[in-house]
């Protein structure tokens, strides 16, 4: 079939900035397509992402026999997981485990996911909304899988296993394992590391280029740059799934499979629309989003699983404010700044990212304000966090002690950089953090491209603070920023270093004043960055239909499935794992 406007609506107001700015486009489905006449490929499973959950699961399935095609949208492999930490809490009795006389088992392992009585200091519980089918599927497959990837090339980090890194993974014991980087270049900067620090640091390049490595010995077909544009179905909205259609470079090809797709397309937070059902603040000045350029979310896998009836499950996960789902940036003056990514003029994608960003070593060398100039909360203050390992004390499973016992201390810098400026608005606009050049010597920045983005908006610079707020005109500052506000929030803050005392917002002890020129404005706003809902599946990891029956022929894992709120790479590389096993063992369609 062709492709018309029938098929496709784009978003209401056409192309949002978000879009724009990261040159993505993402059609939205709103019916199922009839199946095509042709298919251009066959294979028995198709796979659709090369990340945490796309690998292994089409590893898995090639390893039984079956022939896989795996289709990735980017120039290469990987996802959100190769820029990642690496850090992987998978338990329940792994070899890691016992070599140091950590005792965990799947039961522990489950009844710690799904602890109705553990809360965050801000109320929220990490695992009371968890599903609990598919939180058993994962305690018993999660030793499996740790001994999978060993098996299958991943190293790791030769310590203890710790609670570092991961997030809600249980408050019982130790869990988390580091993938070592080892001699893989890092996407991050295009190089390798130092030989030195190879075998101890943790890295995503060290857990997914051994499973590359893997799949291409095991004759999995990738395809890069194939992106998945729709899912058939043998009716519109019932029968099995018969395969997709993916668009390369402005081709269409359609891919048939015989027994299953698998969807591992790593979640929504990517597409604005989307991610608004969950968090309506969440407008297209979030742009920042972590993992991204390398590989985007953009709601592809759910979306074109919802055309042909799927089920979205665990909404209250997306909502609630867990871990590192929103994040403060880690540095400024780039549209890219999660924390825990930084990308360098040597990557691959660096035309995309067009800056590195100016990496903040202290929060008390900066002021940071709203669209209209004005400071919102301590600077120093932390991001939402979530319950590990050590982090409830005394913790003892389904005590009501647990939630009794947590006091009451919201971590509230996010919401008061999205609360906005009572204009009406749902996004909070731009933050923007202001510094001096006393404090560029300090934290010993040089604020010259490519360390800045100035030709995109995201950092000015002028000899006084009233021309700095005149300079900042971008796309998402739908205000100007007054500079008389600009003036006075310095001039008060700097009377705040002067006493001591920050009356506005409890700084603890603001240190610097801001009065050398030249003076700066570089983009901090929040960073998105976890989907923790998404297709409804069963221990399976079946995709479900409204009805909650299964849809035959599809599967789903990792951030693009529902239902389990944990960060990360332990719950998409396991069901990974769990998908493409039960994928092979269906019977061939045709
Ligand atoms: C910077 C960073 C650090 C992180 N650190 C950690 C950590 O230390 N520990 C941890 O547990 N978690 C970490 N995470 C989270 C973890 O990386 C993700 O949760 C995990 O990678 C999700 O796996 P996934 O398979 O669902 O998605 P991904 O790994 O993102 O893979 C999805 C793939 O699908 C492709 N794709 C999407 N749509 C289509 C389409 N329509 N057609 C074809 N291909 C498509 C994408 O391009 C991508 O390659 C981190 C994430 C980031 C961004």
């Amino acid at each position: 079939m062709t492709w018309s406007r029938r098929n496709f609506l784009w978003s209401s107001s056409g192309m949002t900035a978000a879009m724009a700015a990261a040159n993505v486009v993402y059609p939205v489905l709103t019916q199922a397509a009839e199946p095509p006449r042709k298919w251009h490929r066959t294979a028995d499973v198709v796979v659709i992402g090369s990340g945490a959950t796309g690998l292994p699961a089409a590893i898995v399935a090639r390893e039984t026999g079956t022939s896989v095609i795996l289709v990735e949208a980017e120039k290469d492999i990987g996802g959100h997981a190769i820029t990642s930490g690496g850090n992987v809490p998978l338990g329940g009795g792994t070899s890691a485990q016992k070599k140091y006389g950590i005792e965990d088992s799947p039961d522990l392992l489950f009844r710690d996911l799904t602890d109705w009585s553990v809360v965050e200091p801000s109320g929220f519980p990490d695992y009371r909304y968890n599903d609990r089918e598919i939180v058993r599927a994962f305690a018993d497959n999660s030793a499996q899988t740790f001994e999978w990837l060993v098996a299958h090339g991943v190293v790791f980090v030769d310590k203890e296993p710790d609670e570092f890194g991961g997030r809600s993974v249980g408050n019982s014991v130790p869990r988390e394992m580091h993938a070592a980087v080892m001699n893989w270049p890092m996407v991050q900067t295009g190089k390798p590391t130092d030989p030195g620090v190879q075998a101890v640091m943790s890295s995503g390049n060290g857990l997914m280029r051994p499973l590359e490595a893997a799949a291409k010995k095991a004759s999995v077909q990738i395809m890069l740059e194939h992106k998945m544009t729709s899912i058939y179905r043998q009716n519109p909205t019932s029968g099995r799934v018969l395969g997709i259609s993916v668009d390369n470079k402005g081709n269409k090809l359609n891919i048939r499979a015989r027994k299953a797709v698998i969807i591992a397309t790593g979640g929504s937070t990517g597409n604005v629309n989307f991610r608004r059902m969950f968090d309506p603040r969440l407008t297209e000045e979030y742009c920042g989003l972590s993992g991204m350029p390398w590989s985007d979310q953009d709601a592809s896998g759910e979306l074109s699983a919802i055309g042909i009836g799927a089920s979205l499950w665990g909404l209250y996960n997306q909502t609630g404010e867990f871990g590192a789902s929103l994040t403060k940036p880690g540095t400024v003056g780039c549209q890219y700044n999660y924390v825990n990514l930084q990308w360098m003029p040597g990557s691959p994608v660096f035309d995309r990212a067009r800056a590195s960003g100016l990496r903040v070593g202290n929060w008390q060398d900066l002021i940071l304000v709203n669209m209209l100039g004005k400071r919102f909360y301590d600077e120093t203050g932390p991001e939402f966090s979530s319950n590990n390992y050590n982090s409830i004390k005394p913790y003892k499973q389904d005590s009501y002690l647990n939630a009794k016992n947590m006091k009451y201390n919201p971590i509230n810098f996010i919401n008061s950089a999205l609360a906005g400026i009572g204009d009406g608005h749902n996004g909070g606009g731009p933050i923007w953090a202001i510094f001096d050049a006393d404090a560029v010597a300090r934290e010993k920045w040089n604020t010259k491209p490519p360390n800045v983005d100035i030709d995109a908006g995201f950092f000015f610079s002028a000899d006084n603070i009233v021309d700095l707020a005149k300079k900042i005109v971008m796309k998402y500052q739908r205000i100007p920023m007054p500079p008389h506000n600009l003036e006075q929030t310095v001039a008060r803050y700097n009377s705040f270093v002067d006493s001591g005392v920050d009356e506005d917002f409890g700084k603890p002890k603001p240190l610097y004043k801001l009065t050398k020129p030249p003076f700066y404005a570089a983009w901090a706003t929040p960073v998105i960055h976890d989907t923790r809902a998404g297709l409804r599946i069963n221990a399976k990891c079946q995709v479900m239909d409204m009805n909650g029956r299964v849809i035959a022929g599809l599967y789903c894992g990792g951030e693009s499935a529902g239902g389990f709120s944990q960060h990360g790479l332990a719950r998409a590389t396991c069901q990974g794992y769990i998908a493409g096993k039960n994928a092979a063992m269906e019977n061939p369609a045709i």
